[in-house]
C-alpha cells in the first residue's frame, strides 16, 4: 500500500492530535512510496534498523522514534548513522509515542493489563480519558509474591519488587515505561500496587512511606506489546507482511 495511506490509517486509529507529546507522532522519516513489509519494534535503534535492512523491510513502526523535545537538532554521530541507514535503504519510519501507550486496545497499557490479568482499564488522572496512568482490579485478590511471579513469567524478566502494601492486592495502577513518578498519585488514590517500567531511588521511599507495593518490570519489557499488537492488527486488516523484532534491553 502507499506509505501515505498507511500513515492516514495509523493516524485515524491512534489519533495523535489528542496528545501533547514530546516528539512528533506519525511518519518521522519518509522512505519509498509503496509499503508491503513492515518491521515493528520498541525503539528505532541502529540494531532494529539493521534487522529491517536484513529482511528488506519497507517500513519500521516503533514506540520510541526520534526528534525528542530538548535533544540537539544537529545530525551527527549516532543520529546521522541511523538516518543515513534509513534514507539509503528507503525505509519509512513511523513512530507513535503517547498514542501507542494509551490506545484502548493496542496500547502498551492495555496490552500489559491483558497479559497480567488486570480487570478494567480506567484513567487514574481525573478528567483525562487519555491518561497514561491507569487503574483496575485483580478479581478475588492476589498476594504480591504470586503477582510478581506472574510478571516474571509474562515479561520474561525478573522485576524489582518493593513490598510495602497490603497482604492481598485488589487494586492495581500501572503505567508502562518510565512512569515511576506516578507512584504518589497511585498511593493517594489508595491503590494496593503500582507497576511501571523503571524505578528511581526515591520511588522506593515513596512506596514505603505511603504504604503501596511497587513493581518495576522494565521499560522495554512493559512496552514490547503495543507495537507487537498493532503490527498484528495491520497484518490482519491491511494484508501487510509484519515482523515484530525484539531487540533485548535490560532496562
Ligand atoms: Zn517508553
Amino acid at each position: 500500500m502507499e506509505n501515505k495511506k498507511l500513515l492516514s490509517y495509523l493516524d485515524e486509529l491512534l489519533i495523535p492530535w489528542q496528545f501533547k507529546d514530546y516528539c512528533p507522532n506519525g511518519l518521522q522519516v519518509e522512505g519509498k512510496s509503496q509499503v508491503q513489509k513492515v518491521v515493528t519494534g520498541v525503539t528505532a535503534s541502529q540494531a532494529l534498523i539493521d534487522a529491517a535492512i536484513d529482511i528488506n523491510a519497507d517500513a519500521i513502526l516503533v514506540h520510541h522514534g526520534y526528534f525528542w523535545k530538548g535533544e540537539s537538532a544537529v545530525v551527527t554521530g549516532m543520529k546521522r548513522n541511523r538516518l543515513k541507514a534509513l534514507l539509503e535503504n528507503d525505509i519509512n519510519l513511523y513512530a507513535y509515542h503517547l498514542p501507542l501507550d494509551a490506545h484502548p486496545e493496542f496500547g502498551n497499557n492495555a496490552q500489559l493489563a491483558k497479559l497480567l490479568g488486570i480487570q478494567g482499564n480506567e484513567p487514574l488522572e481525573r478528567g483525562n480519558a487519555n491518561s497514561v496512568v491507569r487503574h483496575g482490579r485483580i478479581l478475588n485478590g492476589i498476594s504480591l509474591s504470586d503477582f510478581s511471579h506472574r510478571v516474571e513469567q509474562q515479561l520474561h524478566r525478573k522485576p524489582l519488587v518493593e513490598a510495602s502494601g497490603p497482604d492481598v492486592i485488589h487494586s492495581v495502577a500501572w503505567c508502562t515505561g518510565g512512569g515511576q513518578s506516578y507512584i504518589e498519585l497511585a498511593a493517594s488514590n489508595n491503590i494496593d500496587l503500582f507497576i511501571t517500567g523503571e524505578a528511581s531511588e526515591q520511588t522506593i521511599h515513596t512506596a514505603r512511606e505511603m504504604g503501596i507495593h511497587f513493581i518495576s518490570a522494565g521499560h522495554h519489557a512493559t512496552e514490547r506489546y503495543g507495537a507487537k499488537a498493532l503490527g498484528e492488527h495491520l497484518a490482519a486488516e491491511l494484508e501487510l507482511e509484519v515482523h515484530f523484532i525484539d531487540i533485548p534491553n535490560p532496562v
